[in-house]
């Protein structure tokens, strides 16, 4: 069966290892992954570092080491620290908002091993090097973290971001890279402000109605759109299908990527993830797949092209 999706590693390797580690990166590399997920966001020094939140209070010990530093809200804020001292921070396994509790139960439990915050520059020259001693072409995929809020305080992220890519080479519409964002306007503005050639792509939230006049402005100025996968199968006769957003997706040019695969998401169920990747790979029709276990999205995709175990 011709299968042509990509698998992107949600925030690496991140069903296994402490999400946007070094280690998580590569243990998604080495598991296959097609492209590796940047969440970026600013230092009050201006760098960019790999982080999901712009707050550091769930997946660090901010709170132990700087624990005047917080906001009248609580949270420790990343653009309320220097580089040098997100360096001196170890990251954990993601925790319950304001509390020591495990986000999801059965992930990587030893707070004892040290992980470290990276850079962004960090990661691409990683993901560069290893794509150049193992002759594979592993792609970059940035996501441009609340640009509002980093517009509030004086930095322009998404022209950060736009300018370390163009750094390293990454300009032109072909290459191995795509750079993903939330905020319908931001993303405009790098392609019709900032003059970006790069792969857009528009994530959508789950609870957005995609009609054929908001897909025409999106393809406007992206190229892919990423709903929610909830959004692209519906059942036809007791079989699943593929809901009618995707064809008015394709029918407007747009690539088609979705969000999140978890083994371990309850609404999955243990079985029930490999059947959910084969569906969404046989009858959406996908271009990109975010997981947070890239070895299994990666092996059933190889079952459904071996045409052993199609559904
Ligand atoms: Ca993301």
């Amino acid at each position: 069966m011709d299968i042509d999706t990509a698998v992107i590693a949600h925030r690496g390797a991140s069903g296994y290892l402490p999400e946007h580690t070094r280690e998580a990166k590569m243990l998604a590399y080495g598991q296959g992954a097609d492209f590796l997920e940047q969440d970026v966001v600013a230092t009050r020094d201006g760098q960019l570092v790999v982080l999901h939140d712009i707050h550091l209070d769930e997946v660090t010990n901010v709170a132990e080491r700087f624990g005047d530093r917080r906001r009248p809200d609580g949270h420790h804020y990343v653009i309320d620290f220097d580089l040098a001292e997100l360096r001196t921070l170890e990251i954990v396994e993601r925790r319950q908002p304001g509390s020591s509790r495990r986000a999801r139960d059965g992930r990587f439990a030893d707070d004892a091993v040290a992980f470290r915050i990276v850079t962004l520059d960090e990661e691409i020259r990683l993901i560069r090097e290893l794509n150049r001693t193992t002759g594979r072409d592993v792609g970059l995929y940035p996501e441009i973290k609340r640009p509002d809020w980093h517009h509030r305080h004086g930095f322009d992220l998404a022209g950060a971001l736009l300018a370390a890519l163009d750094t390293y080479g990454y300009a032109a519409p072909d290459q191995r890279v795509f750079v993903q964002c939330f905020d319908s306007a931001e993303l405009r503005r790098c392609r019709e402000e900032l003059g970006t050639r790069l792969r857009l792509v528009q994530l959508t939230e789950n609870a957005d109605v995609l009609t054929t006049e908001t897909l025409g402005r999106i393809a406007q100025y992206a190229d892919v759109v990423a709903p929610h996968y909830s959004q692209l199968v519906t059942r036809l006769h007791g079989h699943p299908a593929a809901a009618p957003l995707v064809e008015q997706i394709r029918a407007r040019g747009l690539g088609l990527h979705t969000y999140t695969l978890r083994r371990d998401d309850p609404a999955v169920g243990g079985s029930g993830f490999e059947r959910l990747l084969e569906v969404l790979y046989t009858v959406a029709g996908l271009d990109g797949i975010f997981c947070d276990h890239p070895d299994v999205a990666v092996r059933v995709r190889a079952r459904l092209r071996g045409g052993d175990e199609a559904p």
